[in-house]
């Protein structure tokens, strides 16, 4: 192993969703914007392969690499945070480890030892750290779940053996915890923190760094305090208290005494160069005489994670564009044309299974009708498709993943991909080209021939009916190489209406919004 790899873990205690995968993402941040090459990896204890098939109204969206790993949504901060692309091995999953390691216990390859969770397991996870880490100055691994959790135990065990076999000074602990607010007393309380740094004690990790969360600012006492109760340098708490945007965390930590702990930490003292994220800062607080509203045609309602690269990718393309933004959500089950008619736009998202389709077909032909701009991602273009086809007198197209039994199938399984319907990783997943059209509007958009980005489905546009999309109105603006897939459509009478059978959002960046929404958010203001 390169000798010279420093390694931050971050982990979590008191409560899950404290902001854990922000602050290493920041924390990250900084330590690029010092000039340090940095990379970045989530360890997840739970039993899953991937998170292929979790359910996303509970965990969140599955975040999709370019090399087609289906991955839990923190990795989307990372490479929003970041500005870097990631793969399968930057999430690692107890999953994943333990079939491997039960697959290698059933070739025989112990050679007659008992497989064990220590050293077995937790020799898999330093293992899957370290190639992880290749190459860079800093890697950062952030541990899923809190401290204390069953399953997460070998992982707590694998990052405190991990800086006895390296080398102390090769690593930092970061604690990330919660200090919650006592309406009825009025007063915040460090007792859950303190036990959460005793967990972590009694695991024999002492941290360096502990993060305090809280809802809204709290006292430097309880800093103190959780410093003197936890074991921990002053130096070493840092006070993060909600702010109104997670891009505002990187300077945060720059600015705060943590600064030297990371400095002496890294061996180097430059100053972070945080002049881009400022700014970003500033556009993002800017009241703005222009607003649009993209209406978000969703069918999970209640948790916003579940779109979050869409959203994200939205708010990006608003700042570049210096307009205000409210993303309205529409129930795709209830949606009826009247909330189509109250937004500047539509945005189709990614989405699996019959539930709120008919609303999301309805958004596309209402689009279509109505010259609204229209952008549709992966299920978003195969909504486009059954509108378009449906407008020519195709009553009933529809995508065999919502109605087997259609006659106009114009969304299928291709033939030879039949019988893979509801398998983990089955799906076309990660980075496929794609050729435009001459002259289309994606060619305008992207400012090229031709495109790659990010997959992740089962269903494909049947060519078959291609004349009759047509008549709907809707065409083929981007091909794969061979011609054997449909990867872009557009509406030619629409002036803005464009689907991708990919995935845009995951590519978008805070600072380098990706031209599809950028296109969505100027027809917007075009529009109004
Ligand atoms: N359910 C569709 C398919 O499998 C679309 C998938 C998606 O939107 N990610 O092809």
């Amino acid at each position: 192993m390169d000798k010279q790899i420093k390694f931050i873990f971050v982990t979590g205690g008191v409560l899950s969703g404290v902001g854990k995968g922000i602050t290493a993402a920041s924390i990250g941040a900084v330590l690029k914007a010092k000039g340090l090459s940095v990379s970045i990896q989530k360890c997840d204890p739970y039993l899953n392969v991937d998170a292929g098939l979790l359910n996303p109204a509970e965990h969140g969206e599955c975040f999709v690499t370019k090399d087609g790993a289906e991955t839990d949504l923190d990795l989307g901060h990372y490479e929003r945070f970041l500005d870097i692309e990631l793969t399968q091995q930057n999430a690692t999953l107890a999953g994943r480890l333990l079939s491997n390691l039960i697959a290698d216990e059933r070739a025989g390859k112990f050679g007659g030892k008992t497989v064990q969770l220590i050293p077995h397991l937790t020799g898999a996870i330093q293992q899957a750290i370290i190639t992880a880490a290749k190459g860079s100055d800093v890697h950062i691994v952030e541990i899923g779940g809190t401290v204390g959790d069953y399953e997460g135990l070998s992982f707590i065990e694998a990052i405190r053996e991990f800086a006895h076999k390296v080398g102390k000074k090769r690593c930092l602990y970061a604690h990330v915890v919660y200090v919650p607010f006592i309406g009825t007393s009025k007063e915040f309380k460090s007792k859950p923190a303190q036990n959460a740094l005793n967990d972590l004690r009694g695991f024999g990790i002492v941290p360096e760094i502990v993060i305090v969360r809280s809802d809204k600012p709290a006292p430097a006492s309880i800093a103190r305090k959780i410093a003197l109760f936890g074991g921990v340098d002053e130096a070493g708490v840092l006070m993060l208290p909600n702010v109104d945007s997670v891009f505002k965390i990187p300077a945060r930590i720059a600015e705060s005494s943590l600064m030297t702990i990371l400095n002496t930490f890294t061996c180097n003292v430059a100053p972070p160069q945080l002049d881009a994220w400022a700014d970003l800062a500033l556009r993002q607080n800017k009241t703005h005489r222009e607003s649009v509203i993209v209406g978000l045609v969703a069918k999970y309602m209640d948790n916003e994670d579940t779109y979050l690269s869409v959203t994200e990718a939205l708010r990006a393309a608003a700042w570049a564009e210096n307009v205000g933004l409210t993303i309205k959500w529409i129930n795709a089950e209830t949606a009826t044309k009247r909330d189509f008619a109250n937004v500047d736009a539509l945005l189709v998202p990614g989405g699996f299974g019959v539930r709120g389709v008919d609303g999301k077909i309805a958004a596309a032909t209402y689009a279509l009708e109505n010259n609204t701009p229209y952008l549709g991602i992966c299920l978003g273009l195969q909504t486009a498709v059954i509108a378009a086809a449906r407008r020519a007198g195709l009553a009933d197209a529809h995508s065999t993943e919502f109605d087997p039994a259609t006659t106009h199938d114009v969304v299928y399984i291709m033939p030879g991909q039949e019988g893979k319907e509801s398998t983990g990783g089955t799906l076309r997943l990660g980075n496929y080209p794609a050729v435009f059209t001459a002259r289309s509007k994606v060619a305008e958009l992207y400012q090229n021939d031709h495109a790659t980005e990010r997959h992740r489905h089962r269903y494909e546009v049947n060519q078959y009916y291609l004349p009759q999309i047509k008549a709907g109105g809707v065409v083929v603006s981007g091909m794969s190489p061979d011609g054997s897939l449909v990867e872009f459509v557009e509406a030619p009478a629409c002036d803005f209406f464009v689907a991708t059978q990919a995935h845009p959002e995951f590519r978008s960046r805070p600072m380098r919004p990706h031209p599809l929404f950028t296109g969505l958010i100027r027809a917007a203001i075009d529009k109004k």
